[in-house]
């Protein structure tokens, strides 16, 4: 796997978040798409014509951004026709109203890419574009209820999904699985997620938890609805029993208190510990 982006929202230096997931030393799959994702995929110079596997574990713009850029790359790298596997959440209104507070992940790939999309022209600027979305967990769907499930099988790779909790939006638990290696992501995720995600993550080789708060009560009240304290990483990854932790989407509060965020894990859990860096490559 390559980290493209280890960071969050702010503009800290670190991309968004974003990961690629190679197979056989080729690019298969993206984890998110966070803005400046495009930069680091460069950097990388990893070789992107069969990266047609998109994950989105949820619709916000620091990991899905950068989705437009990474298909026009993607399309001109190779101009051959092109078919598009997008995951993501489905949709979700605000309380008390009609409108879509958040997008389903079709509805946000025809947003950008359809017929009347931003980005309709990329339909055929360089070979054909074609997109199949998957929304994943609609409300009263079966896999709301928290159980995995496999949403791609080709090969040896296997990825499947649980539907995560990130306060009001939509979220996916994503694991991929191939040779007997797997990594896992959490995405963001609040306590409301985490049995689901001790159930997709149970004995994976690298689990990537997204880091953005410090112990209670050192970071707003407000972001513990929306994030996981070190205290809780430690303690699901010792009961799922990871061989290791990558903590990515960094704050700029757990990049400064390392020291820190690493002790309240390691009370917990023994293992391999690591913080993402942008550019990163790590084997499961
Ligand atoms: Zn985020």
């Amino acid at each position: 796997m390559v980290v493209l982006g280890s960071g969050g929202p702010g503009a800290d230096g670190r991309a968004g978040a974003a990961y690629v997931v190679l197979m056989d030393g080729e690019p298969r799959i993206l984890v998110d798409a966070g803005p400046g994702s495009l930069v680091r995929l460069g950097e990388a110079h990893l070789d992107i014509k069969h990266l047609d596997t998109v994950l989105l574990t949820h619709l916000h713009a620091d990991h899905a951004a950068e989705l437009p850029g990474i298909v026009k790359a993607r399309a001109v790298s190779a101009r051959t026709d092109i078919d598009f596997r997008v995951f993501g959440p489905a949709g979700a209104q605000a309380e008390g109203d009609a409108a879509a507070r958040f997008p389903s992940t079709s509805g946000y790939v025809e947003l950008l890419f359809g017929k009347t999309g931003a980005f309709s022209y990329l339909a055929d600027f360089a070979g054909t574009v074609h997109f199949t979305s998957e929304d994943l967990f609609a409300p009263g769907s079966a896999g709301r209820k928290g159980e995995p499930r496999v949403i791609q099988r080709i090969g040896g790779l296997v990825i499947s999904a649980v539907a995560g909790h990130h306060r009001d939006a939509p979220a996916v638990i994503y694991r991929v699985d191939y040779q007997g290696k797997s990594i896992t992501f959490s995405g963001d995720i609040d306590p409301q997620g985490h049995a689901a995600l001790r159930r997709i993550a149970k004995g994976t080789d690298l689990l990537v938890f997204n880091a953005v708060v410090l112990d209670p009560p050192d970071a707003p009240p407000a972001l513990y609805t929306l994030h996981t304290a070190p205290g809780d990483i430690g303690r699901i990854a010792d009961a799922v029993g990871v061989r290791a932790v990558l903590l990515s989407h960094l704050s700029t509060s757990v990049d400064r208190s390392r020291e820190r965020v690493s002790r309240s894990i390691g009370a917990h859990y023994p293992g391999k510990l690591q913080f993402a860096e942008d550019g990163m490559r790590i084997e499961p």
